[in-house]
């Protein structure tokens, strides 16, 4: 059974080194979190993992790496500046502050109880300002982005250009966005500073329905084949009171939270609003020439949206698990093992000085391929349990009969099946339960 309290996972993440409050010393900053030993190779594993399937296997997709702060001529072209606002209510009796369109009543404080007592609402821009250079005023103000996907749109004509490819083609970024959220909260599911992956998929015109399908499908099959149960996904059409006003259609991929359906990725058709924006403000022709039809024209855009650290924590709630065994409880988090932190933990039987250096060898081997565990202390039972609660795949035991018999134990972790593997065959054996 997956998480049903979010509580399960933010203890498990504080307790194993997955994920800290930010400045706890210091009593923690609100919504804000440090990914530790293992939530940092997790993370990684979420955006290669994306990487892998959005950009590695396909031809059709490039990777960049854009500038958190650029000029903030980006935004005004964006309609950021404008337009990436929420709605603020203060409730004028407990002093705390909404957003309207989260609120289930909008006449009631979910705080304090108190009716009517709310401020009208005020557009409150998302972004984070900050100052370049050590002139404060005007001109120097610029911007936290709080999207990649500007990046992909003013770097278009540089790829094109740079890259060789043509429409349909996409162009990928993974990286940090930042919004003065006005709620944060549950976790990392909604912080201020947090981790995108996006696709600006560029098409002929006619074809963005086409490809908006199309990678609504892909997308939420990506999340299936990643270890969430299907049931725990659903892909939503936006009303029409929810689109932005240049969107022909989005949808959101949502996930089963334990507090209700929340957004994981959003997929929209932008149109070709970005590239026109961005054309009238900037002056460069931002289009594709066809040379086979003799056409120029302005690539619509298809974007899967999606949050890597926000995703993250769904990963994580789906894949937790707790069972019965021998009347004891285990937890499991039965992650992909693509995802998983470590994907072996190498285990000797004992401390002794006898095993170690034959440990350390086949711990020195599968290094080379894998990010794995070594963990010489306390009984081996307790050793399996701690690998179970942070989702390791594979244990390899090396025991005082692996010094007689040249082999050593293989324990899976989601069958607690053993099996005795000769050690000349242990990176094989390992690759094939892995999978890669
Ligand atoms: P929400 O409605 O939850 O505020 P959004 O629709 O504004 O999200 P997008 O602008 O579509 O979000 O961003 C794409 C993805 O980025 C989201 O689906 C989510 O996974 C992630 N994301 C957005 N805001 C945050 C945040 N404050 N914290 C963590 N992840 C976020």
């Amino acid at each position: 059974m997956p998480a049903s309290d979010l509580d399960q996972i933010v203890n498990l993440c504080k307790r194993r080194g997955f994920v800290y409050p930010s400045a706890e010393i210091y009593g923690g900053f609100r919504s804000s979190y440090d990914f530790g030993p293992l939530g940092s190779l997790m993370l990684r594993n979420v955006k290669e993992a994306w990487i892998r399937t959005m950009v590695q296997q396909r031809d059709d997709v490039v990777l960049i790496d854009a500038s958190i702060l650029s000029s903030p001529q980006v935004w005004e072209a964006s309609g950021h500046l404008a337009n990436f606002t929420d709605p603020l209510v203060d409730c004028t009796t407990c002093k705390q502050r909404f957003r309207e369109d989260h609120l289930a009543d909008p006449t009631v404080c979910p705080n304090c109880g108190a009716v009517g007592a709310f401020t009208e609402a005020r557009a409150f821009n998302l972004m984070f300002k900050t100052t370049a250079g050590p002139v404060e005023g005007a001109g120097a103000d610029v911007y936290l982005r709080p999207e990649t996907a500007q990046g992909m749109f003013v770097n278009f004509a540089n790829v094109l250009q740079t890259s060789r490819k043509k429409p349909p083609f996409g162009i990928a970024q993974v990286g940090k966005s930042f919004r003065n959220e006005i709620t944060p909260g549950n976790f990392i599911f909604r912080t201020r500073e947090f981790e995108q992956m996006e696709l600006e998929f560029f098409v002929p015109p006619a074809d963005g329905p086409t490809w908006y399908r199309y990678w609504c499908q892909a997308r939420l099959q990506w999340y299936i084949d990643l270890g969430i149960p299907a049931d725990m996904l659903t892909l939503r059409d936006h009303d029409a009171d929810e689109l932005s006003h240049y969107s022909a259609g989005t949808a959101d991929i949502e996930f089963k939270f334990p507090w209700g359906w929340g957004e994981l990725e959003g997929v929209a058709q932008r149109t070709d609003y970005d590239l026109k924006q961005h054309a009238a403000h900037s002056g460069q022709r931002l289009d594709y020439f066809d040379q086979a039809t003799n056409e120029r024209y302005v690539p619509y855009v298809v974007e899967p949206a999606a949050g890597a650290t926000r995703t993250m924590a769904a990963f994580l709630l789906a894949a937790y698990d707790e069972e019965v065994v021998n009347d004891e409880t285990r937890t499991v988090l039965r992650l992909h093992p693509r995802l998983a932190p470590y994907k072996v933990a190498v285990l000797p039987l004992s401390k002794k000085d006898t095993l170690t250096p034959l440990a350390r060898q086949i711990s020195a081997t599968l290094t080379e391929r894998y990010m794995c565990d070594y963990d010489e202390t306390q009984a081996i039972g307790r050793r399996y349990r701690r690998q179970d609660e942070i989702g390791t795949p594979l244990c390899v035991t090396v025991d005082f009969d692996s010094l007689e018999d040249g082999a050593v134990t293989i324990r899976e972790r989601d069958s607690m099946a053993q099996v005795r593997v000769p050690i000349a065959e242990v990176q094989a054996a390992v690759a094939e339960r892995l999978g890669f």
